[in-house]
């Protein structure tokens, strides 16, 4: 991975555009398939499912904060799941019909990389589940986060 502040740039709405050969090589090929191609990474192979330490999950393609860890929890789906996200005009929903399912595919706002799905099924007090790929996302923990 790269160094992001380098090549990051910003429009006047503030996102981050970025032809597919500059994601190409900033991105590690599952990276790019998952962020830039929707993919989805398997169940429970991911860094993040199983991590509870407090903190900040930002975009892993532009850095964004978008999910804090006090909104976290346990889905038993194998993929990083939060009942919240910090703001949601950081995220981006539209409805996703492929592989035969209805299901809502949640993006970064900044950037537009594929981050995961929205379910409802998710505990009080939103009863959102953000899936969220762990390959998606980067870690910061509480003694480096910004606030
Ligand atoms: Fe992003």
């Amino acid at each position: 991975m790269s160094d992001m502040s380098t090549e990051t740039r910003s429009s006047s709405a503030g996102s981050v555009v970025k032809t597919d050969a500059e994601w190409k090589q900033e991105l590690t090929p599952e990276q790019y398939h998952v962020l830039r191609e929707k993919g989805t990474e398997y169940p429970y192979t991911g860094k993040f499912w199983n991590i509870h330490d407090d903190g900040t999950y930002t975009c892993a393609a532009c850095g964004l904060e978008l999910f804090k860890s006090d909104t976290k929890f346990d889905s038993g789906c194998g993929w990083p799941s939060f009942w919240a996200g910090i703001d949601h005009s950081k995220l981006t929903l539209q409805p996703d019909n492929t592989h035969g399912m209805r299901r809502t595919e949640v993006m970064c706002s900044r950037c537009g990389s594929h981050l995961g799905h929205l379910f409802d099924d998710g505990p009080k007090p939103t009863g959102h589940r953000f899936c969220i790929n762990s390959i998606s996302l980067e870690f910061k923990p509480e003694a480096n986060a910004t606030k």
